[in-house]
């Protein structure tokens, strides 16, 4: 009996010591930055970055990996103090539920063992998440909100028009203010169930991917085996997040499926973090096609920094990646979408933003442009689409 106590809590013990270094250690390994902090830019580009009033990123999963972001990590893109050092004002927080080892660019499937599993218990999350894709994905909710709360009146959590109306207002007299957004990567987070849609939404979700790295109940991925477009679920996920004013992200989305929701979608869509096939042909990128009717569909394209889309994560692929967009279709669709701690190496972290100022200039973008891509274009698809 004594042994078998002693067992126990040995592997408690190993259990603590578990939780507070494993979650740690993969961040640190799977978030990379190609140069580090502090970054400089030539005195033009920081004066044109100082002027910028609102400056927003359509894609981080910094919540996935347990870290306090309302302290500046050592690790990791982004943080509260990091995102305030770079004046930002908006960032789009994503919740990622489940994740296939080996995760590849061509083709995962859904039964392959699951990398989130381990993490969520290396966490220290509660039991009830362990195997739970929506109490894993409400249990993130939380934890923005209390992100957001533990900033006091320095952060808003964005849920409506009005929220984000108070965040300009509160910016006029203070930059230090942050809005924080929450959406999620893959449809099976909420588990096939328009009851969980609706949980979703009420704590805060307002953009949803179909789909992530494999084929699930909404369709096929763009990485997946199918190749599907929307199921007859996904229809019905796709009509109900308009009524409830959750905006659908087509970053991951089979080819099928992004057509078929600019078919039935009655609102303007999103590309949350994306490169494109003229400035890399990768299978999760967009045609010119899709960029022209993602345009007609008064939709918005955030250009992500990691290799996959861009091809070597280096400003120069950014750079060429958001002037073809526009080129292709004009200025106004075109925004930043980093994809900050989404298990990518970045050229820099949330604080080397002045870089992409100093490239749009050198690229000979005007002040008008570069403030549209910084995030006049995001607050402008929010102000007119979020209800
Ligand atoms: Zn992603």
């Amino acid at each position: 009996m004594k042994k078998f106590l002693f067992f126990l809590l040995l592997l408690f013990v190993i259990y603590l010591i578990g939780i507070n270094t494993v979650p740690q250690y993969i961040e640190s390994q799977r978030n990379p930055v190609k140069l580090s902090a502090p970054y400089t830019v030539s005195p033009e580009a920081q004066a044109l970055y100082d002027r910028l009033d609102f400056i927003a990123d359509l894609h981080c999963d910094a919540l996935l990996w347990g870290r306090n972001l309302n302290k500046r990590g050592d690790r990791g893109h982004v943080d509260f103090p990091r995102m305030r050092e770079a004046h930002v004002a908006l960032e789009m927080f994503t919740i990622v539920s489940k994740s296939p080892a080996g995760q590849n660019m061509q083709s995962n499937s859904e039964d392959t063992f699951d990398n989130i599993t381990p993490l969520t218990i290396a966490k220290g999350e509660s039991p009830w998440n362990w195997f739970s894709l929506i109490n894993r994905t409400l249990s993130q909710s939380e934890a923005l909100a209390e992100f957001v709360n533990n900033e006091g009146e320095k952060a808003i959590f964005i849920k409506t028009k009005a929220d984000l109306e108070n965040l300009i207002e509160a910016r006029k007299s203070d930059k230090q203010v942050i809005g924080a957004m929450l959406g999620i990567e893959g449809g099976h987070a909420i588990e096939a169930s328009l009851e969980n849609l609706e949980k979703v939404h009420a704590a805060g979700v307002r953009m949803i991917g179909p789909t992530h790295f494999f084929d699930n109940e909404f369709g096929g991925s763009a990485h997946g085996e199918n190749g599907l477009g929307l199921s007859d679920f996904g229809k019905s996920a796709v009509q109900k997040m308009n009524e409830l004013g959750i905006f659908i992200d087509l970053a991951h989305s089979s080819p099928a499926i992004v057509d078929d929701v600019l078919e039935i979608t009655t609102k303007p869509v999103m590309v949350s973090h994306t490169g494109v096939r003229a400035v890399l042909d990768s299978q999760r990128n967009l045609s010119d096609t899709q960029i022209q009717k993602i345009a007609a569909n008064g939709g918005i394209i955030g250009i992500a920094f990691f290799g996959m889309a861009v091809g070597e994560p280096e400003l120069p692929n950014i750079i060429a990646s958001i002037k073809h967009v526009r080129d292709l279709v004009g200025i106004e669709y075109v925004a930043l979408g980093s994809d900050y701690d989404g298990s990518v190496a970045v050229p820099f972290d949330i604080t080397g933003l002045p870089l992409i100022v100093e490239g749009l200039m050198n690229a000979g973008f005007t002040e008008d442009e570069i403030r549209a891509v910084m995030g006049e274009n995001v607050k402008n698809f929010f102000l007119k689409n979020l209800e």
